[in-house]
């Protein structure tokens, strides 16, 4: 039953999802090629750019993008484009060199550059602090967790678009309001989603820490993480894995969230420990056809997990 309901909500989100998307199809002839780091960045470019823009992807689908190994056609495929879109705030440590690669470095623009981020947190850099300022600059760069942050996405990308092809200006502008109405609906809808939540049972542990945006938005806790980072690439010490179980057990956390990237193994053995569920979520869209192949969609199915396993 539970399931059924589930499936009609996603249906549901599906239709809604494609107004979005509508403008968004692939492969649509556009003049100005760019290129995109990961697949959520490249959702709302296309969004933005509409038919105007083509947009190439370096990192696969299922890719983590905290580990991406570049490939040699990554350099080709910058070198070619006209902008470069990342997320930005320290995430694409790989991107670097290919920019260097490809003199692309003053056609890179960061989606996240106007967002207000997320500083490391003093408590947890007594553990984790150096390697993270290296790997991260010592912020969170997780943005897209919070809608809110992707309309201010949506600002950037119109700019920028509309400085490199000023001709299309005003469509790469009415394209961002409506693709901001949307995430406007989305962020209300997630609220109303949460709110079914109590609040004392808002306590979110994930693979690792992804989710400051999104807890810090509606309302949440982020009380540990599998991997004790902002990344992929830390490893958990015994002492700090103790403290996560010690951390589910006395919040009384049902589940852990995990991502199609990530430690697993881990996740699996620290939930037979304290006896919760896994509950799978998305770190960046899903393949073609599934529940999580554009943002929209993404956030949603997200968010349904969440309320699903914390209600
Ligand atoms: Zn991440």
């Amino acid at each position: 039953m539970l399931r059924r309901s589930l499936l009609m909500i996603l249906l549901v989100f599906s239709l809604l999802a494609s107004a979005c998307g509508a403008a968004s199809a692939p492969g649509g002839g556009g003049e100005l090629l760019v290129v995109a780091t990961m697949p959520v960045v490249s959702d709302v470019v296309r969004q933005v750019g509409g038919d105007f823009v083509r947009v190439e992807t370096l990192l696969p689908i299922g890719g983590d993008v905290h580990q991406y190994v570049p490939r040699p056609q990554d350099s080709v495929m910058v070198s070619k484009a006209r902008l470069i879109f990342a997320h930005g705030a320290g995430l694409e440590t790989f991107l670097e060199p290919i920019l260097e690669n490809a003199g692309a470095k003053d056609r890179l623009i960061e989606v996240a550059r106007d967002v207000p981020l997320i500083k490391f947190e003093g408590a947890e850099s007594e553990h984790q602090g150096e390697q993270q300022a290296m790997h991260e600059h010592g912020f969170d760069p997780h943005t897209w967790l919070d809608p809110n942050n992707v309309m201010i996405w949506a600002d950037t990308i119109a700019e920028a678009l509309s400085q490199a092809d000023p001709a299309h200006a005003s469509v790469y502008r009415k394209n961002a309001e409506a693709c901001k109405a949307q995430l406007k609906e989305l962020d209300t809808w997630i609220r109303e989603q949460v709110a079914q939540i109590p609040p004392e049972r808002r306590k979110l542990v994930t693979d690792h820490r992804a989710y400051g945006y999104f807890a810090q938005r509606y309302g949440f806790e982020q009380i540990g993480a599998v991997l004790p980072s902002f990344s992929t690439e830390a490893a958990p010490s015994a002492q700090e894995l103790a403290a996560l179980e010690q951390a589910i057990r006395s919040y009384g956390v049902p589940v852990i969230f995990v991502e199609e990237i990530g430690n697993r193994a881990l996740a699996e053995q620290i939930a037979r420990d304290t006896g919760v569920r896994l509950v799978q979520l998305y770190h960046d869209l899903g393949p073609a056809g599934s529940e999580a192949d554009t943002y929209l969609k993404f956030m949603r199915y997200n968010v349904t997990q969440i309320v699903q396993g914390l209600k």
